[in-house]
């Protein structure tokens, strides 16, 4: 068990990767409080999860309503020990037909949100927590149509950046994980049918080196180790989860003869 005694935060707990990693540290002996805004997926997690899990309705966008979570959260269960920052939105933002809200909706979920739940979270948080913010391949990649989503993506890894500043003189950990394309319902959107899905999963694969998407729970199993003692000299780093995607590109199918 290497959650043992731990508390555990994680927003976007109700679906794809914060799920996997909530069902991961639920099963490393973590007490984990989750928070979405689905209260029908949130109560299927809380239900499998048992008594060492608190779901929570929150809107991460709503900084109050998401403190006020977080608050009970630690009424609850206690002092935080981790805070995984995943809850996250991939709309689309193409230059010449890009909606305003849409862009802002990106920026206000995935930057300022982040930053507000470490806020919030600070006062409940142990010295020597680990945070650990969620990123992606696209804020390095520059895929077309994401101009929002990539630029709060490197926010996000900028901001981890400061945060570990601010932060290590408490001994708090602030890392990235950043995943390539992988297996979640956030691809409803884009590949809304399995025949649209296995498209995108075969075009996809195609620049991927090791051939293939990613699980959410090998993310989950990431952020396990950037979340525990065994990453305790890790400060302000970005883990890439995505195959090779960032690194060696080259190395893709698409590129061999
Ligand atoms: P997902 O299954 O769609 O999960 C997104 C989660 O974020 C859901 O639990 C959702 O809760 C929550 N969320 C979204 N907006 C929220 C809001 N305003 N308030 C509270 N919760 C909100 O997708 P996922 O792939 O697991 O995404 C998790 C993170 O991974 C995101 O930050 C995403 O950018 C990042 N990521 C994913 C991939 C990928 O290919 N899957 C790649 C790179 C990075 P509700 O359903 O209750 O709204």
């Amino acid at each position: 068990m290497r959650l043992a005694n731990k508390t555990a935060l994680i927003t976007g707990g109700n679906s794809g990767i914060g799920l996997a990693t909530a069902r991961l540290f639920v099963a490393e002996g973590a007490r984990v409080a989750i928070t979405g805004r689905n209260r029908e997926t949130l109560d299927a997690a809380a239900k499998e999860f048992g008594p060492r899990a608190l779901a929570l309705v929150a809107d991460v966008t709503d900084i109050a309503a998401t403190e006020a979570a977080i608050n009970q959260a630690a009424e609850k269960l206690g002092k935080f020990d981790i805070v995984f920052a995943n809850a996250g939105i991939a709309g689309r933002t193409p230059a010449g037909s890009a909606s305003p809200v849409v862009f802002e909706q990106v920026l206000q979920t995935n930057v300022t949100a982040v930053f507000f739940t470490v806020q919030s979270a600070l006062p409940h948080l142990r010295d020597g927590a680990s945070i650990i913010f969620n990123g992606s391949v696209i804020s390095q990649l520059g895929n077309p149509g994401y101009a929002a989503y990539a630029a709060s993506k490197a926010g996000v890894r900028a901001m981890a950046r400061v945060l570990a500043s601010e932060l290590s003189p408490r001994r708090i950990r602030v890392n990235v994980v950043s995943p390539g394309a992988s297996r979640t319902p956030i691809w409803n959107g884009a590949a809304p049918t399995p025949d649209a899905f296995a498209a995108f999963e075969k075009r996809a694969s195609s620049v991927i080196p090791l051939g293939r998407i990613g699980e959410p729970e090998e993310v989950a199993k990431t952020v396990l180790f950037l979340a525990s003692d065994d990453a305790s000299n890790i400060q302000g780093a970005e883990l890439f989860v995505d195959g090779g995607a960032t690194a060696s590109p080259a190395g893709a199918p698409i590129f061999r003869g």
